[in-house]
């Protein structure tokens, strides 16, 4: 056994492969299994084990992908958002750096084991945060490593579906080749947030990850597949963005001087502009109740909770929120002003993420597994679930 973050994990005797399905929403999941698209999938669900768990708040992919290698909330791990206004450099940075984790992963507790680990995420600033440098590369930034497990193709765009199937065909390669006894694989939600649930486009993503899965299965490895967090459909009846600017909201209240950081924030922000459901609020030496009770009586803002009560009912950092962190509601994005969103390409719809309603995500596994009257409540649950099976 290793012991990462108070949590005790099994060092595993055979393969494993533990997959991030990034933006899988349960609704996706839903409907390829109502169509039988996806047999292995549906064989997982029938014969191993189903059931939607939380991600955690804001449901942003940095924050959930360090909690699934560290089997820990953000407040153990640090890594409050993609983005964060830092006070000591009073400057948003993005929080891709491996100096931003405050806690191990499982992933080189199982290295320092003797066990062999590989990493292998979609985009590169992912890898960055969670793998180790020698066992670990992304579809972005292959190396020697990755093109020689997918040699029939380079590396993909970013923006593309097969940017996440080029994950999925890379981990199976090192797993075929018994180049690795652990894998860790991240894929990209371009598609999902590009598409929503029933689109062709869609149902045909889930199909070709169908085919992947099975690809890893037939390599003997306990399969366990997770998702960091949902999405949801941001855009008002006429099919345009659903946003609420909270810095021109702000400047028109208080004047100016009140920092709006949005977490979603990441080098890719092509396909939501930079727009999700979490925003953090810096009203620097301002009492911040005032900015609350604006934000509170705004149509579309589900909660606005002051620091110490956010970070205790979401287990953050509460040096790395904000002094007000604000949740919206299912169908709106949070922004800052208007003038600082590129909207052109999410002008004929906007799908996205961040707040609650994007929290339930699906744990899949192709294992039954006992009751033991601890059922997985967390995506980060995954890895004690698949280390631990037989
Ligand atoms: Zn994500």
């Amino acid at each position: 056994m290793i012991e990462v973050n108070h949590r005790r994990y099994a060092v595993p005797k055979s393969p494993r492969a533990i997959v991030c399905l990034d933006g899988s929403d349960p609704a996706y999941l839903d409907d390829v299994l109502r169509s039988a698209r996806v047999p292995t999938l549906a064989r997982f669900t029938r014969e191993g084990t189903f059931a939607i768990v939380n991600s955690v708040v804001p449901t942003f992919t940095n924050p959930n992908n360090v909690s699934i290698v560290t089997g820990a909330p953000p407040a153990v791990h640090g890594i409050s958002g993609n983005h964060f206004f830092d006070r000591a450099a009073n400057a948003d940075v993005p929080m891709n750096e491996r100096s931003y984790l405050r806690a191990p992963t499982i992933l080189e507790a199982l290295q320092a084991k003797g066990v062999r680990v590989l990493s292998v995420t979609a985009k590169h600033k992912l890898v960055k945060l969670i793998g180790a440098e020698e066992s670990a590369f992304s579809a972005e930034n292959p190396g020697e490593l990755g093109r020689s497990l997918v040699p029939d193709r380079a590396a993909p765009d970013v923006y593309s579906a097969d940017a996440s199937l080029w994950v999925l065909d890379a981990g199976a390669a090192a797993l075929e080749r018994g180049l690795a006894d652990v894998v860790y694989l991240s894929t990209t939600d371009y598609v999902q947030h590009k598409h929503a649930p029933g689109a062709p486009e869609a149902r045909a993503f889930y199909e070709a990850i169908d085919l992947r899965l099975a690809r890893i299965e037939r390599t003997g490895a306990v399969v366990a597949l997770t998702a960091d967090h949902g999405m949801n459909d941001k855009t008002k009846p006429d099919g345009s963005p659903n946003v609420v600017y909270l810095a021109s909201l702000l400047d028109r209240a208080l004047g100016p001087g009140t920092r709006v950081t949005l977490p979603i924030t990441d080098p890719y922000v092509v396909h939501h502009g930079a727009l999700g459901s979490c925003a953090m609020i810096y009203t620097s030496d301002r009492d911040p109740k005032k900015a609350q009770s604006i934000l509170e009586s705004t149509p579309g803002i589900d909660f606005v909770l002051p620091r110490s009560e956010a970070a205790a009912r979401y287990a953050l950092p509460p040096d790395r929120i904000g002094d007000l962190i604000v949740l919206s509601s299912r169908s709106v994005v949070l922004g800052k002003h208007e003038e600082e969103h590129d909207l052109s390409h999410v002008e004929r719809g906007l799908r996205s993420h961040g707040g609650l309603h994007e929290v339930s995500v699906p744990l899949i596994l192709n294992r039954r597994l006992e009751k033991t009257g601890h059922e997985p409540r967390w995506n980060y649950d995954v890895f004690e679930l698949a280390l631990s099976s037989p």
